[in-house]
């Protein structure tokens, strides 16, 4: 994916719009898998809140992945783009049993976070089988807004209650498959991983009839110049090793899955936006484009930190400037950024926009929400069309108050 690529969509489509590099995807697919192609059988799960278009979906399970789910919407969507039920795994949190049962009913394998859950699972279903999602309290993030290994998190249970999850298997005869983590996003360190794992690993061997065990994702990319990234590479030799002694002493070969979202598809996303001002104020030089967190929220809700590079001057002299959106709130994209100059009209393209970017997007200020384009086979795709007027108003319902309108 290069400049001029970008410069041409942007030119075709009506602006903002996002680009998703399926090369980009592969690539990072086969990065994965290489890394652990010592493990017979390994399997990824793509974590589809990070990027959920259904094109994006079709193109994970042409590789080969299976898919990671966090609501009954996430499983019918990937049902909707191709996947047997038996390929899809459930991770909500919070959710009702009902929503749970739904899904094991459509043959999704159920991964439960909560005792509560788990003994009322399974005393009405004792034979579907169940994994379990457990919290090692391992802060393997570097972000404490999203770390979720933290003893009093709320996420998966507390290995501290495995005697509790013990009791209530062994009072239901239900049929533990699976034991899984995931301890948050961004690993910065391959050690805090592999000592999560062994929590991991201890728990496993309690249970006698496990299919797979899970370990999550968090793996970190690059956001800029100099950021850590996770090395994949490193982590799947030692990973692999480990795996392969557990597998003996548990007398079996199990898989090994893994549910990157973030990992897959972050650095193939390009989000480009239009300059409609240059504004100076005594201390700032502003850029305001044709977008704002309606569109990219994670600037704003995190303080992530995504590249803007200037497409229309790309060799253009570099200046500072404030990008900031159009919305009637705060919406600064980046301070002090430097980027080659700025002209009214140019096109700014974000980088790492593949993961929680369009996933995040809201009609806020009653915008559309943008197109989505996927680059594959050197072509321009259409994946989802730029949202109208008909979208907004779609399930409004306009009251007639000339008339007496019933309560
Ligand atoms: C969000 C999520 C992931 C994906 O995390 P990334 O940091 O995007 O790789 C994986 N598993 C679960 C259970 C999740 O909620």
């Amino acid at each position: 994916m290069n400049d001029s690529i970008l410069r041409s969509i942007a030119e075709k489509q009506e602006n903002p719009v996002y680009v998703y590099d399926a090369e980009k995807i592969q690539q990072q697919y086969n990065r994965l898998q290489n890394a652990f192609k010592g493990v017979e059988k390994l399997q990824v799960n793509y974590a589809c809140k990070a990027l959920s278009n259904i094109s994006i979906l079709a193109f994970m399970k042409e590789m080969g992945a299976g898919l990671d789910t966090v609501s009954i919407q996430e499983v019918k969507l990937g049902i909707e783009a191709g996947f047997a039920p038996s390929d899809i795994i459930y991770t909500p949190n919070g959710v009702s049993l009902k929503e749970i049962e739904k899904a094991a009913d459509m043959g999704v394998q159920i991964n439960i976070d909560s005792l509560s859950i788990l003994e009322q699972f399974g005393t009405k279903h004792p034979s579907v089988p169940v994994c379990i999602r457990i919290n090692p309290h391992v802060m393997a993030g570097g972000n404490s807004n999203i770390s979720v290994g933290h003893i009093d998190s709320k996420f998966g249970i507390s290995i501290h209650q495995i005697p509790h999850v013990l009791r209530i298997v062994e009072n239901t005869n239900m049929h533990i498959n699976g034991v899984h983590m995931h301890t948050g996003s961004d690993i910065l360190d391959i050690e805090v991983f592999l000592y999560a794992s062994e929590i991991l690993f201890q728990t496993a061997l309690k249970f006698k009839n496990l299919e797979f065990l899970d370990f999550g994702s968090g793996f970190k990319v690059p956001y800029k110049e100099g950021d850590v990234e996770t090395n994949i590479e490193e982590l799947g030799d030692k990973l692999t090793e480990r795996f392969h002694q557990f597998c003996k002493t548990y007398g079996s070969e199990i898989k090994l899955a893994f549910e990157p979202g973030k990992f897959l598809v972050s650095q193939a996303g390009y989000f480009l936006v239009k300059v409609n001002a240059i504004k100076q104020t005594t201390s700032n030089v502003f850029a305001q484009v044709d977008s704002g967190f309606n569109h990219l929220i994670r600037p704003m809700l995190y303080g992530s930190h995504h590249e803007i590079i200037n497409i229309s001057n790309p060799e253009g002299k570099e200046r500072f400037y404030n990008v900031v959106g159009y919305i009637c709130e705060t919406d600064t994209f980046g301070s002090n950024r430097k980027i080659a100059e700025i002209s009214e009209g140019d096109i700014l393209a974000f980088k790492n926009a593949g993961a929680y970017c369009f996933s995040m997007t809201s009609n806020y200020n009653s915008r559309f929400r943008p197109a989505e384009i996927l680059w594959y086979n050197d072509n321009a795709h259409i994946i989802r069309k730029r949202e109208t007027l008909k979208d907004l108003i779609h399930n409004q319902v306009l009251l007639n108050f000339k008339e007496k309108v019933e309560a």
